[in-house]
């Protein structure tokens, strides 16, 4: 079961982020780096904004991630989604990867459990369509 209703819209991925959704069907959590700065990026885009190169590489996040900032939302935006109520949106920070921050959600957390700081661990579901979607639970180590 998903943590948001697979009754929500699935965007249609950009040509730069089509690799970053592959990797993610093999339950992999890839990150555009720059092959000139090393500099990681994310979403992706042709471009390193930090020195303009076009050389691209993949880096491999670690599995564990702090959370940076967070929400929680009690309205719902989309019909589909009115039952998934209160829900909450984090923005994941790595080590390693300075300046990258992932938006997603921890499925296993309530409202209370939620704090900048706090360790969470990748996982994998399914979405609309079957795509696998980089999602977090608490890290309880
Ligand atoms: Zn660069």
């Amino acid at each position: 079961m998903s943590y948001l209703s697979s009754l929500l819209p699935f965007p249609t991925p950009s040509f730069d982020a089509a690799e970053f959704w592959h990797y993610c069907s093999k339950r992999q959590l890839m990150f555009q780096t720059c092959g000139e700065c090393a500099v990681s990026r994310h979403p992706p885009v042709p471009v390193c904004p930090n020195c303009n190169s076009k050389s691209t590489t993949w880096t491999e996040a670690p599995h564990v991630g702090k959370i940076f900032s967070y929400t929680v939302v009690y309205n719902a935006s989309h019909e589909a989604i009115k039952d998934n109520l209160p829900y909450n949106i984090v923005l994941v920070e790595f080590e390693g990867l300075e300046d990258l921050r992932l938006v997603s959600n921890v499925v296993d957390a309530k409202p209370a459990d939620l704090a900048i700081g706090r360790n969470v661990e990748v996982i994998w579901e399914e979405g609309p369509g079957g795509q696998l979607l980089p999602r977090f639970k608490l890290n309880r180590e």
